[in-house]
């Protein structure tokens, strides 16, 4: 058997999206940007992809700005935020511990150039209090930024709360939903979004293409200085058959939304139950409050690398928060985050379901797991000072 459950990584293109990239690279090549008959065509997909990619998400046409993904999106919503702060005399930003790199890193650069970074914690359970958000607001906060998905322990944040709560006091909100938008009803006006970030590769569209919502009067700053393209705010030709693609995902992606969520949700529970019979293993993040494709578990004295490459034996593709796949030495920052302890954290596995899982797949995966894992644990010494009781175990 083949299982791809590394959906959180990147997704596989659909056929729709693969259809609509290649019929525009082969007729809609124009520059956006040129003023013949070829070029206008190409600005016309443009502006109607804004428009349906707009729709989505509940937003203004002229709110969205394309970019090169998630990364980029991040970046240029914190950004901009830190400039429209600093000319206010706000250095101050809160945000959780356990976001993305793309979100994190960022802020550790404004760290360095002066401004206040507070970094919520996550609890146990992988969701950050909406409460303790509020309480960490001061005059000098300018940015509140809170991702809607964790994209390791797929734990969903009270996004529409935290957005009240920023409107309530005056604070801009900006939310890395890349492991949301296209698996999870997003409306940036009910949830008092003000800056969102989302990636085409998330849900089944390409590589390397995403787009930033920014309400209107938040004022972007670019990143890349050139031609005047999105308004200005973003320079590059765009990736017009990329961005075309991508809307052609997302509207299959929303529409097939409350399927995939009813169906999955029982393959992820299946999953959830099976592995738990796995002695001395814990799931991470809250059971319920998680994004329907999600599984992560830790299990002690395992390392993560090795039941990665084992099950990749069994023709199962997964992820593991682990040093050596993160290409780190840290454990996952996110596991720590919810209180895991480095040796506990090594041993993790991330299943993140495809669209079409099914029950037969998760009796396959909870199968090869078990097996891997025992395999794994037999020829530890340390497991064996744990079952005869000379050390103790961390998860009972
Ligand atoms: C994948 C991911 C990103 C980065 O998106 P890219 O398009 O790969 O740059 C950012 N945030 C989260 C939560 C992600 O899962």
């Amino acid at each position: 058997m083949k299982i791809y459950a590394d959906n959180a990584a990147t997704t596989k293109m659909s056929q729709t999206a693969i259809d609509t990239m290649l019929d525009c690279m082969q007729n809609v090549y124009g520059n956006p940007s040129s003023l013949y008959t070829l070029g206008q065509k190409a600005k016309e997909r443009l502006e109607k992809t804004r428009e349906e990619i707009a729709k989505i998400i509940n937003a203004e046409p002229r709110e969205i700005i394309f970019t090169s993904g998630g990364s980029e999106a991040d970046n240029q919503a914190i950004i901009s935020a830190a400039n429209i702060g600093k000319k206010k005399g706000k250095t101050h930003i809160i945000s959780t511990a356990f976001e993305h790199h793309a979100v994190l890193h960022t802020l550790n650069k404004l760290k360095k150039q002066g401004f206040e970074i507070t970094l919520l914690p996550v609890h146990e359970n992988g969701v950050v209090d909406v409460n303790e958000l509020e309480a960490a607001i001061k005059d000098e906060t300018i940015l509140v930024t809170v991702m809607t998905v964790n994209n390791e322990i797929g734990t969903i944040q009270p996004i529409a709360e935290i957005g009240a709560v920023c409107r309530a006091h005056g604070v801009i909100f900006h939310t890395d939903a890349v492991q949301a938008v296209g698996h999870l009803p997003i409306d940036v006006k009910a949830q008092q979004i003000d800056m969102l970030s989302a990636s085409a590769h998330k849900f089944h569209g390409p590589k390397g293409v995403g787009f930033l919502y920014a309400k209107k009067g938040v004022v972007l700053s670019n990143l890349i200085e050139g031609g005047a393209q999105e308004r200005g705010k973003r320079a590059g030709t765009e990736n017009v058959a990329g961005i075309v693609a991508m809307a052609a995902a997302l509207k299959e992606s929303a529409a097939n939304m409350d399927g995939d969520k009813e169906r999955l949700t029982k393959v992820r529970d299946y999953l959830i139950k099976g592995l738990s019979e796995i002695p001395h293993s814990a799931l991470n993040g809250d059971e319920k409050q998680r994004i329907y494709s999600n599984v992560n578990f830790c299990f002690e004295e395992i390392e993560g690398e090795s039941l990665l490459i084992l099950l990749d034996r069994k023709g199962i593709s997964a992820s593991s928060g682990s040093a050596c796949t993160s290409g780190s030495l840290d454990p996952s920052h996110v596991l720590l985050a919810i209180g895991r302890i480095h040796d506990v954290a090594h041993g993790s596995l991330r299943l993140s379901l495809e669209e079409n899982a099914t029950i037969e797949e998760a009796d396959y995966i909870i199968e090869a797991v078990k097996e891997v894992v025992a395999h794994l644990r037999s020829f530890s010494p340390v497991w064996r000072d744990l079952v005869s009781g000379k050390k103790e175990f961390i998860l009972k």
